[in-house]
Formats: structure tokens, sequence, C-alpha cells
């Protein structure tokens, strides 16, 4: 048993709920790994675990995301050994000093990536890689439109396609955000703070319909994807950055063109281990080769938490969000 410190959620709600604790770790369990947190990601999922959108028990340390160093290996774990330097974006309790993590969720980081990329990179990049990839074979072409491409899955997102040949239509907040954009080879550029009519302004930017729609932000944007495609479009609906997506008529798609609409999550593109390593692995040589960057807009201290998802929930963040254990 040893003692580390988390960044707990006490009860379901706001920002006020989270606190700095310490906490008992026991040896790790068969199947486990024990791993000194290097680095953890923030993500809109910890806020939806945070509020109680996601249903769990509190009180909780907070953290899908994390990278680090194994110190101990339970019994019955194979290709895991103490010092090995790991990664993961779907196990959680990562924002604390010492975590038990099923080894069957972990990924080995190559010597050429650091921790703190490592972290900042398994969720969003893992994501980036299934919507490009799996999602929509995104190839040479295709006109992509991609919400919220400054944030942390849209500057990722917006590599890969451009990396495959196709032309990307992006949105964002500011013009510093949409300079971050095209600085990520976006070459269509939408402020949609700005435009009376988002979708019309797709169209023009574009010159047709879009292929496929990108759009994590959800609710303030959903009618206006649906709009910007072509007919047999497809809609992917990946998240809901400013809320859930009401319940919609199906009859939508046919009048919009025989559009096609998905609503896909990581966990379901990462379930078999084989396709885990094989998109860890895709990510991390795209970094290590400097194909693909990862921007971390904003590094925080455990004991600062709350300020971090203040930022990242009040749009004030671009990129990669991390949190580092107390020097
Ligand atoms: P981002 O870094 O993209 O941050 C969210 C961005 O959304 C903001 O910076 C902002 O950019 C935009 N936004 C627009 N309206 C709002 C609003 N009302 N409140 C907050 N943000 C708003 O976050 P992530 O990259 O971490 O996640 C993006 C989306 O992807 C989220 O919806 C998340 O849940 C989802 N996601 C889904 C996954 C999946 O597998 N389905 C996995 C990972 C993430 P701007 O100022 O430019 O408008």
């Amino acid at each position: 048993m040893t003692t580390a410190r988390g960044v707990f959620v006490r009860e379901h709600g706001e920002h006020d709920v989270l606190e700095l604790r310490e906490h008992d770790v026991p040896d790790p369990g068969p199947g486990e790994v024990q791993v000194r947190v290097a680095a953890a990601g923030v993500n809109f999922i910890d806020v939806y675990r945070r509020q109680g959108v996601y249903p769990g028990t509190t009180p909780f340390v907070l953290g899908d995301e994390g990278a680090g160093t194994i110190t101990a290996v339970g019994a019955g774990v194979d290709g895991f050994a103490a010092g090995d330097r790991v990664a993961w974006g779907q196990a959680g309790g990562s924002e604390t000093t010492l975590v038990n993590q099923p080894a069957e969720m972990l990924v080995h980081v190559p010597d050429a990536v650091d921790l703190e990329t490592a972290a900042a990179a398994m969720l969003q990049g893992m994501t980036a890689h299934y919507l490009a990839n799996s999602t929509y074979a995104a190839g040479p072409g295709d006109i992509a439109l991609v919400h919220a491409a400054a944030g942390g899955v849209g500057q990722l997102l917006v590599q890969l396609l451009v990396a495959k040949g196709t032309t990307v239509v992006a949105t964002a907040g500011s013009s510093e955000k949409l300079d971050i954009a095209r600085g990520r080879g976006a070459t269509h550029l939408i402020n949609y703070a700005e435009v009376p009519d988002l979708a019309a302004a797709v169209r023009e930017a574009a010159g047709r319909g879009v292929d496929v729609v990108y759009d994590g932000v959800g609710k303030d944007t959903f009618d206006a994807s649906l709009a910007s495609l072509r007919p047999r479009g497809l809609m992917v609906l990946f998240g809901g950055a400013s809320g859930q997506v009401p319940p919609f008529d199906l009859q939508r798609l046919n009048a919009g063109g025989s559009l096609f609409v998905t609503r896909p999550k990581l966990a379901d593109h990462v379930a078999d281990r084989d396709e885990l390593e094989w998109r860890a692995r895709e990510v991390f040589d795209a970094i290590a080769a400097g194909a693909l960057k990862i921007d971390i807009g904003g590094r925080y201290p455990f004991d600062q938490a709350a300020e971090a998802y203040q930022a990242l929930e009040g749009r004030r963040t671009t990129g990669k969000v991390i949190l580092v254990p107390p020097g």
C-alpha cells in the first residue's frame, strides 16, 4: 500500500467539487500495473463524469487519459515490466500521482515521444484517427467540414485529413483560432460566431455541399452541419461541447438528400487489443515523424484542475490541456 495525491470529484457538480486529496493505492491486482503518472489529459468526458451525465459513484479520482512509468506489475500481466513508459486514453482515475491500471488498456510509448506528449495524444489522437480512417475513409477529392478546428480533436483531425489529400473547411470562434486551423492545413476558414447563415457560408467556401461533417460542438451547429452536406453526405456527430443535440425527425435525412448520420465514440474503436495498438502506433509514429503536431495549449498542476476545466469549458483553450503532478 502506498499513498498518492489525486484530483477527486467529491460529488457530482461544477468545478467546486474538485479537490486534491491524499489516497491509498494498493499493490496492483491481477492483470494490473502500477504507474507513476507523468501527466494526465483534460477531456470533455471528464466534464460529463464530473457532472454525472455519465453515471458513476462519488467520490472518485478524475481522468480517463494519462501517461507514466510502470513501478510494479500484478499477477498474470504479460508484455509490461517495471520501468516501461506507457500511456492510455480509456482508463479511469488518471489525475493522481500513482495509479493501478488494467494492463489491457495500456500501450507502450516509443522512445521518440515524451510522456507529456503521449498523455496529450492518446484520447484525442485516437479519436481523430478513427474519425478520419474508419467512420469515413476520407481521401483526395473529398471536402470535409471540421468544427472547432483549433481545439484538441480539431487540430489533429485537420492534420490527418489534409495528409490524406482531403480539403478541409474549418470553423472556429475567433480569428486567432482560425489562424491555428490554417497552420494545420485547413484552406477554407469560417468564424461561425460571425456568419449569419453557417451552411450557406460553408457551401460558398467549398463550392458545393461537403462530403462529410465532423461535428463535436453539437447543439449549436447540428442544423447547419446537416444543411452543409451534399446529397448522400455523412454527418458525424461526435460530441456536444455546446450541449447535446435534441431528438430529431429522421425525415430530415430524406429531405436533405438521403443523408447519413452517425454518433460514434472512441471506446467502440479501441475495444479490440489489435485495433488499440494499431491506432496508438499510427498516432505515435506520425508524432515521431513530425507529421502530426501536438499543441499543448495549457499545462496546469493538479491543484489547479478546476482552472484547467474552466478554461476548456469556457472556450479559452486551443489544442490540448494537460495536468501534471506537483513537482
Ligand atoms: P476542444 O478542445 O475542441 O474544445 C471544445 C471547443 O468547442 C471549444 O474550444 C470551442 O471552440 C468549441 N465550442 C463551441 N461552442 C462551445 C460551447 N458552448 N462551449 C464550449 N465549447 C464550445 O475539446 P476536445 O477536443 O476535447 O473535444 C471536442 C469534442 O469532441 C467534445 O464534444 C468532446 O466531447 C468530443 N469527443 C468525442 C469523442 C468521441 O469518441 N466521440 C472523443 C473525444 C472527444 P471555438 O471557440 O472555436 O468555438
